[in-house]
């Protein structure tokens, strides 16, 4: 994989408003830093403790984005330093996120996840659980986090009918939320499905083996 050359590629690739979320979840750091070295600052990971491994070694103008399903015992772990958090899905985790930020003397931006999915999918909320989330009094109060948009992830298919169905009604929860909630950001579309989800009108996109090659998980 030449991965220097995958970013330029990216970057060139992708309109200038839609955020490219380099994906380096299992990846070694000689490997995010070729990406780091063309230019690349934002990079995704879904472990809190490999991305804290990897914040401790490669140069602090990185903004890591945790992009994986949160456990709440392992927030503090982030809270020093993650510049975005992708999934979260419930008050009690939001809560957790707002004291470690506050502890930590921070504001954290995060993004709520919606269940985009026709197939059933674990984790995300559905709309109606977001906008209660949203408009809840104990959310508001929260001070030390920023709710600044939301995500989605849609079915593994290459239905590209489907995709565009499940990318189009994110894109239309977000659309009629955002002057109301301040969003600014839409996170949807990875590797197989990012350029349907920037036609529908995406932001950021999280983008892994496209650049670094196939995991071994
Ligand atoms: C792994 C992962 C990605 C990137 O997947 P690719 O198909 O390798 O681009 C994007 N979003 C989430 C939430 C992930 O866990």
């Amino acid at each position: 994989m030449n991965i220097s050359e995958n970013i330029t590629q990216f970057k060139k690739k992708i309109p200038t408003h839609v955020t490219l979320v380099a994906v380096s979840k299992t990846k070694p750091v000689s490997e995010i830093m070729e990406a780091y070295n063309t230019g690349q600052r934002v990079f995704g990971e879904n472990k809190i403790q490999e991305m804290e491994a990897k914040w401790q070694e490669m140069p602090k103008d990185v903004q890591w984005h945790m992009i994986g399903h949160v456990q709440r015992n392992k927030v503090k772990y982030m809270a020093p330093f993650v510049s975005l958090i992708h999934a979260v899905d419930s008050e009690r985790l939001l809560k957790e996120i707002n004291k470690q930020a506050k502890k930590n003397d921070r504001v954290i931006d995060c993004l709520l996840q919606v269940k985009i999915a026709e197939e059933d999918t674990k984790f995300g909320m559905e709309a109606e659980e977001a906008l209660a989330l949203l408009t809840s009094e104990t959310t508001k109060n929260f001070r030390n986090i920023r709710v600044v948009g939301l995500m989605g992830m849609a079915t593994f298919t290459e239905d590209e009918a489907q995709l565009t169905r499940e990318f189009q009604q994110l894109k239309s929860f977000y659309d009629a939320h955002k002057e109301r909630y301040d969003f600014h950001t839409l996170s949807m579309g990875m590797s197989g499905d990012y350029e349907i989800a920037i036609e529908i009108g995406s932001t950021m996109i999280r983008v892994g083996s496209a650049i670094f090659g196939e995991r071994n998980y």
